[in-house]
């Protein structure tokens, strides 16, 4: 039997198709190991989003042929889309596979014999066709992504995305449904619908919306989250689900990357601050116990003093329980780096902080709302300090004492305190205490 370990670099969504691309091999009669581990077969599925991402791609290619230095390596994903050419000087690699063909590359693996040169499977432009999958996802972690949607059409200015996955194009709702009933029968009890642009999922006239109720219906899915989701695409209808009795976890993660109207156009984002306030105050007023969360990026060029102002002054007014930071980082090919008014290093490495340290205080005020409620949680695994924990719908990560193993289990907890990071708790036990907890 060969075998055959898988590594991700990057988002959410590049997680979500290696683990079908592990499930994809086993079938085929690998054998799958732990990344690391001697292999006849590295697949490697790559992220383009910023230089450092593919200085990263290319110095664990150089990582795996030496410690590896007889295995054949495949490498895929956006850097494999984006920068085939540069990837294909590296005699490291064995086969190359762009975005077009990216779910099928098991397909393409006929011999693991090393080859003098990387074989280049590679198309400039990606099919815009509704699209199924093989297999079902392999994880190990509690919760699963499932893959919805791919592609972008939206072009902000900074954003190499859609020159690395193409255009917007939506999963068939049967097959979601058909990955979904078989993560559920790997014993996984939440997945996280993933996409590039989630919100526009679109296939024969569904929407997102409609892929939530096609899910509500599977026995032993306890819950739906939804990814990070661009905030012109949540629909009333939507947020309705997410109000009302759902699988649909109240957590939104919704990029607003700047609080400056003229940074904001620049970006060719297709919101300005005001409507982006407007939208978070009509979303907390329906799901008040929703946890918001946000992408900020500072340094983008044109970022003033009193733009970083608007966006500090944003981050700090709306209930935002957490922001993503990231610094702005040029990308060749996009429309951004033609843009007046480069941001120095040290004043993008001072902003970044700023927020980051704001964020810190915003998780912990929206922790501490919750103490003294009954919340429920999925538990994960024990950490360091050997607290088993796990997460609410509402993204709280919440620890407990126990010395039962809590993985994969629903339990009510009541909060009673909070620490940076985490929420402390005890495990309500029985029926009644629970009836009780829920009550109060
Ligand atoms: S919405 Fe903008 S930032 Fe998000 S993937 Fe599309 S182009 Fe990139």
């Amino acid at each position: 039997m060969p075998q055959a370990s898988l590594h991700t670099i990057g988002c959410r969504l590049n997680q979500a198709e290696t683990a079908v691309l592990a499930d994809q091999l086993r079938t085929r009669g690998y054998d799958l190991v732990e990344f690391g581990q001697p292999a006849d077969l590295v697949v490697l599925n790559t992220c383009s989003v910023t230089d450092t991402a593919e200085a990263d791609c290319r110095h664990l290619i150089r990582k795996i042929r030496r410690t590896s230095p007889d295995a054949f390596l495949a490498v895929t994903g956006c850097y494999a889309q984006t920068g085939a050419e540069a990837l294909r000087k590296l005699k490291d690699i064995d086969l190359i596979v762009g975005a077009q063909h990216k779910m099928q590359l098991p397909q393409y693996l006929t011999a693991l014999k090393r080859r003098p040169a990387p074989e280049l499977l590679h198309t400039r432009t990606i099919g815009r066709d509704a699209f199924t999958m093989e297999g079902i996802g392999e994880y190990q972690e509690t919760r699963a992504n499932l893959k919805v949607q791919d592609g972008c059409n939206f072009m902000c200015s900074f954003c190499i995305i859609p020159f690395s996955r193409g255009h917007e194009r939506s999963r068939s709702m049967d097959d979601i449904l058909r990955e979904a009933e078989g993560l559920v029968s790997r014993g996984h009890r939440e997945v996280v619908l993933t996409g590039v642009n989630v919100g526009r999922y679109e296939f024969k006239g569904r929407t997102l919306a409609d892929v939530v109720r096609s899910l509500e219906p599977v026995g032993g899915l306890d819950r739906i989250r939804i990814s990070s989701i661009e905030p012109t695409t949540i629909t009333d209808e939507l947020l309705e689900l997410m109000a009302g009795p759902s699988k649909l976890c109240p957590y939104l993660h919704v990029p607003l990357q700047s609080g400056d109207d003229n940074v904001l156009k620049a970006m060719n984002r297709r919101y300005r601050s005001r409507e982006y306030v407007q939208f978070i105050e009509k979303t907390v007023a329906k799901i008040p116990d929703l946890c918001l969360g946000t992408d900020l990026m500072v340094g983008f060029p044109g970022e003033s003093n009193e733009a970083f102002a608007k966006t500090r002054a944003l981050g700090a007014d709306l209930p935002f329980a957490y922001f993503h930071v990231f610094p702005y980082s040029s990308r060749a090919g996009t429309a951004a780096p033609k843009l007046p008014g480069a941001v120095s290093a040290k004043t993008i490495k001072t902003r970044a902080r700023e927020l980051c340290e704001l964020s810190r205080a915003k998780r912990l005020h929206f922790y501490h709302r919750f103490v003294g409620s009954a919340v429920s949680v999925l538990f994960e695994a024990r950490n360091t300090q050997g607290l088993f924990t796990g997460l609410t719908g509402n993204y709280i990560r919440v620890g407990v004492t126990s010395d039962e193993d809590l993985s994969n289990q629903i339990r009510i907890v009541r909060v009673h305190g909070v620490m940076d990071g985490l929420a402390l708790g005890t495990a309500v036990s029985g029926a009644s205490a629970l009836r009780e907890s829920l009550t109060e």
